[in-house]
């Protein structure tokens, strides 16, 4: 199969509506990462993604909608600050997890009692679910473990000849996934974090907890149970205060023929000018936008990639150090175990 990617142009919406109609997968640009978007109603389309991506089955799907698509045609109630946090935050980067109801291929839901739905703002993802006017299921665009994707290029790269449109919006400026909210209980419970803070959600919904997982329970959001977003190169991480060995394993790394790279703050690289490094930048910000380009950059062009701890830790760096944890395979917190 070719694939195409098409940026805005005369009948690309005809083409992607064609191909979601006829039950095939098309990845969509959002603002987050790109997705892989699926029929949510169809069993076939559904189970082609995780064909695809090679996604373990037990790791549900996003549904994704248009902004005018009338959500109760997917859930039958919702809490009072759930409706809240849609005025305030959607479209955007905030997925809401209700009370399933059913309706959509049970797959997507790989066996929880419940949906995850999401309004992305990205004018083309919009565009693009107007014109199929149906709930799209769609992980990130990458196969599974691998770093998600921000550009078509890299959505190329990994299904390049296995679907048959890629719809390019650009690059992604959130750069990290979505916020993940369970809006099934009293308060909402952030699953996953990211651009929209748990401090954002408190400031309408009045308070807002992070899911801890317990040892031995079925975790709430299995995605979260999996090593992630890993680059294809050997890596090793190091803390804020641990720059010093990180240099020391960076010329270890050289004398032993490999090619190390840093991957750190704006400010940890202009203290190391004489070594290789990718420079994630310096607000939260833009960490969460560069994270994955330069992890997926640093794949390419070192055998080594040494992640060095960013020292902010709030807002948005909390998506941020959550996503560096895990594609460097360092324990990231409670939540995790
Ligand atoms: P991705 O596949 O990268 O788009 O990530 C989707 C994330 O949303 C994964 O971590 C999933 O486990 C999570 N997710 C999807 N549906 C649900 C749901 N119904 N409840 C909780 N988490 C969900
Ligand atoms: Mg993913």
């Amino acid at each position: 199969m070719e694939t195409q990617i098409l940026s805005r142009s005369r009948g690309w919406l005809d083409l992607a509506k064609k191909y979601i109609k006829d039950g095939e997968v098309v990845a969509f640009h959002t603002e987050t990462v790109y997705g892989l978007g699926a029929n949510a109603f169809s069993d076939d389309a559904v189970l082609k993604i995780f064909e695809l991506k090679g996604r373990p089955q037990d790791n549900p799907l996003i549904v994704h909608v248009h902004k005018d698509y009338d959500i109760s045609l997917l859930i039958d109630s919702e809490p009072f600050y759930a409706a809240a946090l849609r005025k305030a935050f959607l479209p955007g980067p905030l997925t809401m997890v209700y009370p399933s109801t059913g309706r959509v291929s049970k797959y997507v839901s790989c066996g929880l009692d419940t949906l995850a739905i999401r309004m992305p703002s990205s004018p083309t993802a919009q565009e693009f679910l107007k014109a199929v006017d149906l709930p799209i299921a769609a992980p990130s665009a990458n196969l599974s473990k691998h770093v998600s994707p921000v550009t078509a290029r890299h959505v190329y790269e990994d299904f390049n000849g296995k679907i048959p449109l890629i719809l390019d919006g650009g690059a992604c400026r959130g750069g990290i996934e979505s916020t993940v909210l369970d809006c099934t209980g009293e308060i909402p419970q952030i699953l996953r974090e990211g651009l929209v803070t748990r401090e954002m959600i408190a400031s309408v919904a009045g308070d807002c907890g992070i899911y801890h997982a317990k040892q031995g329970e079925k975790p709430k959001s299995p995605g979260m149970a999996y090593k992630h977003y890993s680059p294809r190169c050997k890596t090793a991480f190091f803390r804020e205060n641990q720059t010093e060995e990180a240099v020391a394993l960076y010329h270890e790394a050289e004398t032993a023929g490999e090619k190390p790279c840093f991957l750190c703050e704006r400010d940890v690289c202009a203290l190391l000018p004489n070594f290789r490094t990718l420079d994630l930048g310096g607000s939260g910000e833009e960490m969460a936008r560069k994270l994955y380009a330069l992890l997926r950059k640093g794949e390419k062009t070192a055998t080594l990639l040494i992640g060095i701890e960013p020292r902010e830790k709030g807002g948005v760096m909390a998506g941020v150090l959550n996503r560096m944890h895990r594609a460097f395979g360092v324990e990231h917190g409670p939540e995790e175990s």
